[in-house]
Formats: C-alpha cells, sequence, structure tokens
C-alpha cells in the first residue's frame, strides 16, 4: 500500500513540475531579444491624491510573444532576472517610459510623476546609476518627476550597494519608492537604510481593511511610520469606494487601483488625463 500511494503521489505532482519548468524554459527561451523586436510594451496606472487629482502613473511591463501570446509580467520578470536577461530588458523598459511620459506631459501639460519599477538585477551594473540620469537630464523630464519602485526582499539580497546606489539618485532628486510593503519578510531596517521618499502599502492589506480590524490597524502603523519618518504614503489595489474612504480617513497620501483605473496603454493615458483629472 505504501510503495501504491508513494507511487501515486509521484505521479500525480511530476506532471505539474514538469509543466511548470516547460513553461518558464520556453519562457526563457522566447524572451530573448523580446525587447530587441517590439515584442514588450507599457502599460501605465494612475496614481491619485486624497483630492482625486492625477499625481502620477506607474509603468508596468507587458510582453506580446509570437509563440506564447500575453505573458503576465509576474511570470518573465522572475524568469528575465534568472536568465541575465534583466538589464537589457530594464534598460528597454526606461527608454520607453522616458520617451511615452515626456511626450504626453509635454502635449497635456500636466506636470505629474512618472514611476518605473527596477528590478535589483539592474544595479548589478556600475554603470546603471550614470547611464539612468543621463537620460532623465536627455529626456527633459525633471528629476523629482522620476520616481523609481523597488521591492524589499529584492533589495535585501545586496543592501548596501543598493542603498549606495539609491543614496545616488536620491541626492539627484529622483524619488524612490518602496513597493509592495508588508507582502514580504518585512524589515524595519530597510526603512531606516534606504533613502525613500515613499511607501506603497501592499494590496493584501488593502483587501481586508474593510473587514479585518487587524489589518486596518497594520495599515494605520504602516502610515504613521511613513510620516514619522518623511514619507508618503500610497495604498495599491484600492478597488473600492469604501476602502478609498477608510484609507482617506487614515491620512493616507495617494492611492492607486482598479476603482481609478487599471493599466492602460499611452494612447489611452492620454485621454484619460485629458479629462478633468
Ligand atoms: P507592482 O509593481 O506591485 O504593480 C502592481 C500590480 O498590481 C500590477 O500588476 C497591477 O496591474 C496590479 N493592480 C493594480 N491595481 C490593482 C487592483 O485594484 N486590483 C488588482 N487585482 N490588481 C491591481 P502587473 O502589471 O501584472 O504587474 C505585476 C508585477 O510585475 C508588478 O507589481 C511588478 O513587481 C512587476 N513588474 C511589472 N512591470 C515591471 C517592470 O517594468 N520592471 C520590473 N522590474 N518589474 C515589473
Ligand atoms: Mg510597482
Ligand atoms: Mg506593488
Ligand atoms: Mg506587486
Amino acid at each position: 500500500y505504501e510503495a501504491k500511494k508513494k507511487r501515486n503521489s509521484v505521479c500525480l505532482f511530476q506532471p505539474h513540475l514538469e509543466m511548470h519548468y516547460l513553461r518558464q524554459m520556453q519562457i526563457e527561451q522566447f524572451l530573448r531579444g523580446a525587447e530587441k523586436r517590439g515584442e514588450i510594451y507599457l502599460s501605465y496606472q494612475p496614481q491619485v491624491d486624497a483630492a482625486g487629482n492625477l499625481f502620477g502613473v506607474e509603468a508596468l511591463a507587458r510582453w506580446q510573444s509570437p509563440e506564447l501570446g500575453i505573458v503576465a509580467p509576474d511570470q518573465f520578470i522572475g524568469v528575465a532576472e534568472s536568465s541575465g536577461q534583466m538589464g537589457p530588458l530594464g534598460a528597454y523598459i526606461i527608454d520607453l517610459a522616458l520617451s511615452e511620459i515626456c511626450g504626453l506631459r509635454h502635449r497635456c501639460g500636466l506636470d505629474f510623476r512618472l514611476s518605473i519599477n527596477i528590478s535589483v538585477r539592474q544595479f548589478a551594473d556600475d554603470t546603471f546609476v550614470r547611464n539612468l540620469i543621463f537620460k532623465v537630464q536627455e529626456s527633459g523630464i525633471p528629476f523629482g518627476r522620476l520616481c523609481l519602485e523597488v521591492t524589499e526582499n529584492l533589495v535585501i539580497e545586496d543592501l548596501q550597494r543598493v542603498q549606495g546606489m539609491l543614496g545616488e539618485f536620491h541626492d539627484a532628486g529622483i524619488k524612490i519608492a518602496l513597493d509592495d510593503f508588508g507582502k514580504g519578510y518585512s524589515s524595519l531596517s530597510i526603512l531606516r537604510h534606504l533613502p525613500l521618499d515613499e511607501i506603497k502599502i501592499d494590496k493584501s492589506f488593502i483587501d481586508d481593511i474593510v473587514t479585518d480590524e487587524t489589518a486596518l490597524k497594520m495599515v494605520q502603523n504602516i502610515i504613521a511610520i511613513g510620516h514619522n519618518h518623511g514619507m508618503a504614503v500610497l495604498a495599491e489595489g484600492v478597488e473600492t469606494s469604501e476602502q478609498l474612504q477608510i484609507l482617506k480617513h487614515c491620512g493616507c497620501d495617494y492611492f492607486q487601483g482598479y476603482y481609478f483605473s487599471k493599466p492602460i496603454s499611452a494612447t489611452s493615458l492620454e485621454a484619460f488625463v485629458s479629462q478633468d483629472h
């Protein structure tokens, strides 16, 4: 019976593992050079302030693969990181976001901020800071209107190095946001050691604030910590007006989520900002 049970469990499990591995390998293979073939594009999700005014947009990477169809960033960013492709891919994303948003800011005459997600792998390149600062200067977007989003889990991998490089960006006037705060094994020392301008509270807390007293109290505490240290606080994944009312009541500064808008194309964003935002 034991042997049969073992055999059965192996049989049930293995195909799933193999499928997962196969998928990762396909993504790795087809992703190589995707940015050069024009398969990578960006969606933008608006971020608003408490008065409902447009404060910024977050650039979110999308991949339209001829072989695999649309692949979500949760699937391909990790593969890009582990297969050494994040450098060129990240550089492409930065170039595209800067050019699209600079054009749009100029045409609509609105002074909103651009946020870009940065992988820790991009910090491995010694020329990263210099190159990015040069690109921002060239693009004409004010330093203070660019925000780099980093996640705590990844920063921990190489805290000292990332700390130094973020310090250089911060000194240049570029904003730094800590993404997905509270999602992983958050450490307060991250807040203490990084030159952060903003904390983004992870969606998982926002999901529960209406029904769960503990989640609500934690959100209140995160906002207090942020404000006590001179940081702005943004709530991610706001989907209902109820959540928004609670968050406003807690003194949260900025909001982002489907309640306001899903991530949209640069063209749709232009229509969105041309409304009375
Ligand atoms: P993130 O930076 O935390 O981005 C927020 C994610 O939550 C986005 O998913 C967004 O579409 C989704 N979202 C926003 N509001 C809501 C909401 O109200 N409800 C729900 N259900 N979801 C919401 P997306 O675009 O699939 O991106 C997933 C993650 O992939 C990002 O999380 C980020 O970690 C990573 N990523 C995306 N683009 C890039 C990139 O250009 N570079 C790097 N390094 N990572 C990226
Ligand atoms: Mg982000
Ligand atoms: Mg996030
Ligand atoms: Mg996230």
